[in-house]
């Protein structure tokens, strides 16, 4: 990988979100991808989760996402639908988060380093 290649990661690693519209426009991308259904979805300020999923589908993510980078709020977003296949965060939800986003164990970490804890 040339270290312009490297540079352009980082940067994308850390781009922001535009707006709430963006964050929800990338949920319904990867419940497209993922094949799940989610009706609903919702930003509101929530104290210790970064988001929630009912069984419904319906998704509320915490609006203070929008001021992390992108690629927190992606793991946020894949990690909440893959629950939809995968109730617990067993082997199979594993095994889907890393076909999904092969560092989400990276980006789990750094999340928690902007508080809340993890789900
Ligand atoms: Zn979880």
């Amino acid at each position: 990988m040339s270290a312009n290649t490297v540079m352009m990661k980082a940067a994308d690693y850390k781009a922001k979100w535009h707006d709430a519209d963006e964050l929800k426009w990338a949920a319904r991308h990867w419940a497209t991808r993922i094949g799940v259904k989610v009706p609903q979805i919702h930003l509101r300020l929530m104290k210790t989760k970064w988001a929630s999923m009912s069984t419904a589908g319906r998704l509320t993510l915490n609006i203070d996402l929008l001021l992390l980078p992108k690629a927190l709020g992606e793991f946020v977003i894949v990690h909440e639908l893959v629950h939809l296949i995968a109730p617990n965060h067993g082997k199979v939800f594993k095994s889907f988060m890393y076909a999904y986003l092969p560092d989400w164990e990276e980006r789990g970490r750094d999340l928690q380093l902007n508080g809340h804890r993890d789900k």
